[in-house]
């Protein structure tokens, strides 16, 4: 961002109440201000309707509101999912996704513009990593997607481009933000948080305590299958990998969620399955399959859904609990990352 102003979305209530006797406000305003940014979810200055003309005039020469612009809303006719192409102050794009279940309305949001964990099936990770976003810009795409559709969301998951420890001290002031009492109050229990593995990173955030919901992307049993889908397993080893997951189950009580996409031909017969269960087994622990999405840069294919099935009841048979993630937004451009590669190269 071109401007050195501070960030007002991006901060605390203490931090804003500091800021505004700075200005030299009283404490009431610096209420009122945050009721606008994180619960009225106010676009602009213009419309903080009960604060002062010359306050919101002084505000828009002191501070810098971020708010995302969509470029893009795209709806399934399936199933009512929507993705979002929102545009940030610099230019950049960014990628969000609305899934509506029974249970309510769950927004996946990007932490990064790009991501540079370079994972071989995944569309993000093609242009490198650009920058890290604000915690200001985590929160807008679910701010903006709540005041569009005029639906409560009641659950984020941090799943979108980018690798959220990667980008952690913003990644805890927006799970912060967004689950403040005083702002949409969203419980943690309703956060999920999905790391490729930086476990230094998982053990970090095991020390904060949250009860947000920690997805690990296994997506293979051994370490040289890993290293193959993810170049960030030269830098980990899988049994460390699996001893931080450990050790966020001891301190915070919540059982971890791997990730595992299934890559025709690649991880997805018998015998890996056996091996994942010599892995994981006795874990408390949740898998999810993902067929791979395919994407137009990359040469992976799904399995058919018979090897899908195969797999799953393997793992079931030796009592591991295990979901196949059902696929939302068929209709709208695949995979994460997707939708916001395809707006670039069409610019190019
Ligand atoms: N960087 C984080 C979060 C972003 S990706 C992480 O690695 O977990 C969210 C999930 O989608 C990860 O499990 C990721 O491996 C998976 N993913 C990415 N591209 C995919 C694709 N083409 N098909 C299936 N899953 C994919």
């Amino acid at each position: 961002m071109e401007t050195e102003h501070p960030d007002i979305r991006s901060m605390t209530e203490s931090e804003l109440a500091e800021f505004m006797a700075g200005l030299g406000e009283k404490p009431f305003r610096a209420r009122q201000l945050y009721e606008w940014l994180h619960v009225h979810l106010a676009e602009s200055f213009e419309e903080m309707s009960n604060l002062p003309a010359a306050l919101r005039a002084k505000l828009s020469e002191s501070a810098v509101l971020v708010t995302l612009r969509p470029v893009e809303i795209l709806t399934s006719k399936l199933d009512g999912t929507q993705k979002y192409l929102f545009g940030l102050s610099d230019g950049n794009v960014i990628e969000s996704v609305l899934m509506r279940y029974h249970h309510g309305n769950s927004v996946c949001i990007s932490s990064q513009v790009g991501c540079r964990m370079g994972c071989t099936f995944c569309a993000s990770t093609i242009g490198g990593k650009v920058r890290d976003l604000r915690a200001s810009e985590m929160l807008d795409q679910v701010y903006r997607i709540q005041k569009i559709t005029g639906e409560r969301v009641s659950n984020v998951v941090v799943m979108g481009t980018g690798e959220p420890l990667d980008n952690y001290e913003n990644l805890l002031r927006f799970i912060a933000l967004l689950t403040d009492e005083k702002g949409l109050h969203i419980s943690q229990r309703n956060i999920t948080v999905s790391t490729c593995g930086l476990t230094e990173k998982i053990r970090a955030l095991a020390d904060e305590k949250l009860q947000i919901t920690l997805a690990l992307s296994l997506h293979a049993s051994s370490q040289e299958k890993r290293k193959k889908l993810m170049p960030v397993a030269n830098r980990y080893e899988l049994g460390d990998v699996l001893d931080s997951c450990r050790y966020y189950f001891e301190k915070t009580g919540r059982r971890v969620s791997f990730e595992y996409s299934l890559v025709g031909g690649v991880n997805d017969t018998p015998e890996d399955a056996a091996e994942l269960h010599e892995l994981i087994g006795g874990m408390n622990c949740h898998v999810n399959l993902i067929p791979v999405n395919p994407v137009r840069e990359r040469s992976y294919v799904q399995p058919d859904r018979t090897t899908v099935l195969k797999f799953k009841n393997i793992l079931e048979k030796y009592g591991i609990n295990v979901t196949i993630r059902r696929e939302m937004g068929r209709d709208i451009s695949g995979a994460c990352g997707q939708l916001r590669r395809s707006y670039m190269t069409d610019r190019d």
